[in-house]
């Protein structure tokens, strides 16, 4: 069994990957990881999805999403604009498809943070994407970070667990899973992935590395252990 913060790895070794898929359960910490690694990693360019949630307080249009209403969301949908669209406990998530294209057509690595209805949309969508699983260290600190969220209802808390609980089981459909120890390794760890389509395979030296601020210095990439 690997220990706790560790890598584990399920399709084989990642390969060239510059659109890299962050999933895992409501509350597991995805959003935080992935904010820090905007400050910290800006190079790795993070899309902003639409959603039909309202804003909870402190986050702002533009920023942690689009805020738009159901109308506006059925008219992409309809277009053809969203890549990847979700329902999640009554709400609809999608990543507007256009932004992605433009980066990954540059050559500029992009992150996708979704749930895992979307990943798995993205992987039939675009084969060379690498999904990351983001665990949480238990279910009991899954349960106690949902419940700490003071930002939704009881009801609500108890759709995100119950969600929680069936994204969990589809952990084996990532490429490989991050256990949520620290918010600081996560970010390590998911640059080194990042990093890693401009590895030399038998070194695993970065040769294009994508360079963070200093606290993220040293990271380099690991070999994974199949
Ligand atoms: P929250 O309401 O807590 O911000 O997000 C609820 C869930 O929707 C989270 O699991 C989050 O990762 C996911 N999510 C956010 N944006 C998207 C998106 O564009 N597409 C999909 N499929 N899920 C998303």
């Amino acid at each position: 069994m690997l220990a706790a913060g560790q890598p584990r790895l399920h399709r084989g070794a990642p390969g060239r990957a510059l659109l890299t898929v962050l999933s895992g359960p409501s509350a597991v910490g995805k959003s935080t990881v992935v904010s820090r690694l905007r400050v910290v990693c800006p190079q790795i360019w993070q899309s902003v999805s639409v959603t039909t949630r309202p804003p909870r307080s402190g986050e702002q249009d533009g920023r942690e999403y689009r805020f738009i209403s159901e109308q506006e969301f059925d008219a992409m949908a309809a277009r053809g604009d969203l890549l990847e669209s979700a329902r999640y406990v009554g709400y609809r998530y999608g990543t507007p498809r256009a932004p992605v294209a433009e980066r990954l057509d540059r050559g500029v690595p992009a992150l996708l943070e979704i749930d895992v209805a979307g990943a798995r949309q993205v992987r039939a969508a675009v084969p060379g994407a690498l999904l990351v699983f983001l665990a949480p260290p238990s279910w009991a600190e899954l349960e106690r970070r949902l419940a700490g969220r003071n930002t939704e209802s009881a009801e609500t808390i108890a759709r995100r667990l119950e969600a929680a609980r069936a994204e969990l089981a589809a952990e084996d459909e990532f490429d490989i899973t991050l256990v949520n120890t620290s918010v600081g390794d996560v970010c390590k760890q998911l640059v080194a992935l990042i990093s890693a389509q401009g590895a030399d395979a038998e070194s695993g030296v970065v040769r294009q590395g994508i360079s963070c601020n200093s606290e993220l210095e040293g990271t380099r990439w690991q070999r994974l252990r199949p």
